[in-house]
């Protein structure tokens, strides 16, 4: 039977977070169980883009300080990395406050940039992996509970997402195009080859609504871990109300049998059931709880009329061109005094809207699917 903690925690006071990830680590047995004495522990949280924590882009600074001091005494060596989508990695790791915390605690903060060749494990021939994930003795996640617009979620099994170097992910994008059940395979598919030992997800503060950049930062209240990636992303849709096989990469693990259909889950912590949370109003991306059920050909043909598209509000732009140099498919470009998106090309990934500086870019749900709402 897997095993998933979750404590309550109302606030990012040091102390809090610091009390609640070590008793939701302890319950699974000790960061000792994790880590051992001299291990280079790579520390994965979510630093995509250059955003302030209180936005709930990424990753609270003091939830990545509580994991690095927990990694400490257990004796390994905590190193803090990611790969952001865009722009100086520098820039997003003085943004979020991550630098000052890598800083204060004496760990290296590396960008997972070089990239090394392994092969795929089932469906995928060949994954380009960070060299430095792969040489890490050990790999602990550390995602932002996060709605995202073509995923449903972003939680522990899609942060890792962040371990293929920088642009190289906009190839995965572009490869699976609107086709949000390969794109989740290949999720499902890179976990298996990264392994995480230990996945704790930062739920202080989540993002609902129209994430994963723009939505609206709300509180949930709690830290959520678990060894197994998927456990956890079940029970976390659990405690928001969410049906978890709506999550593409459950249901892709679902059917690949690397999940069961009716998982055994031991909670642990504060709550003895998911409803005892109390969050009954976490509200999905606009469309998307609908649009995932619509079979794939479908969905191709009549791609406009039934998925959820990027749309940019021209009155917060600042025309920075950020999402036009992120996106994978080409599909934006400056216009006059807007950025002007081409929904033939866009594969709707939402790069646009996570990397967006300004929440200049919200979502809009095609007519039918609209009506179907
Ligand atoms: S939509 Fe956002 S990222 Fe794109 S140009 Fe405007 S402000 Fe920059
Ligand atoms: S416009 Fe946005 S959603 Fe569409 S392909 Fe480009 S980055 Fe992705």
């Amino acid at each position: 039977m897997n095993t998933v903690s979750a404590l309550e925690c109302r606030s990012y006071e040091r102390n809090l977070v610091d009390s609640a990830i070590r008793k939701a680590v302890d319950l699974l047995g000790g960061m000792e169980r994790f880590v051992r004495e001299g291990e280079r522990v790579l520390i994965k949280p979510n630093m995509l883009a250059a955003r302030a924590p209180d936005k709930a882009v990424t990753t609270h600074p003091e939830v990545v300080r509580a994991v690095v001091r927990l990694v400490k005494d257990a004796g390994g060596i905590p190193l803090i990395g990611d790969s952001g989508a865009i722009g100086s990695f520098k820039k997003i790791a003085e943004v979020t406050g991550i630098a000052d915390v890598a800083q204060a605690e004496g760990a290296d903060l590396i960008e997972l940039s070089e990239a090394r060749g392994v092969p795929g494990t089932g469906t995928f021939r060949h994954f380009e992996i960070s060299s430095e994930a792969l040489r890490a003795d050990a790999i602990i996640n550390l995602p932002k509970a996060k709605t995202h617009g073509q995923m449903l979620l972003t939680l522990a099994v899609k942060n890792l997402f962040g371990c293929i170097p920088g642009r190289r992910k906009v190839q995965w994008h572009l490869n699976a195009g609107v086709d949000i059940g390969a794109f989740a395979a290949m999720l499902v598919e890179l976990h298996g080859l990264i392994r995480p030992r230990l996945s704790v997800v930062d739920a202080v503060v989540s993002m609902d609504g129209n994430g994963p950049g723009s939505g609206r930062p709300r509180e949930t209240g709690f830290i959520m871990a678990g060894e197994d990636a998927f456990a956890v992303d079940y029970m976390l849709c659990k405690f928001i109300g969410v049906e978890p096989f709506m999550l593409p990469t459950l249901k892709a693990a679902r059917e690949k049998g690397l999940f069961p259909e009716t998982p055994e889950i031991d909670l642990l912590g504060d709550f003895n059931a998911p409803e005892y949370a109390g969050i009954r109003d976490f509200r999905l991306p606009p469309g998307t709880h609908l649009e995932w059920t619509i079979p794939e050909t479908v969905r191709r043909f009549l791609k406009d009329a039934l998925t959820t598209r990027p749309r940019v509000d021209k009155g917060r732009c600042k025309l920075c061109m950020m999402c036009a140099d992120m996106c994978p498919a080409k599909a934006m470009k400056g216009q006059g005094a807007g950025i002007e998106i081409n929904y033939r090309q866009c594969i709707r990934c939402f790069c646009c809207q996570e990397i967006c500086p300004h929440g200049a870019i919200d979502i809009a749900e095609g007519w039918l699917l609209k009506y179907l709402s």
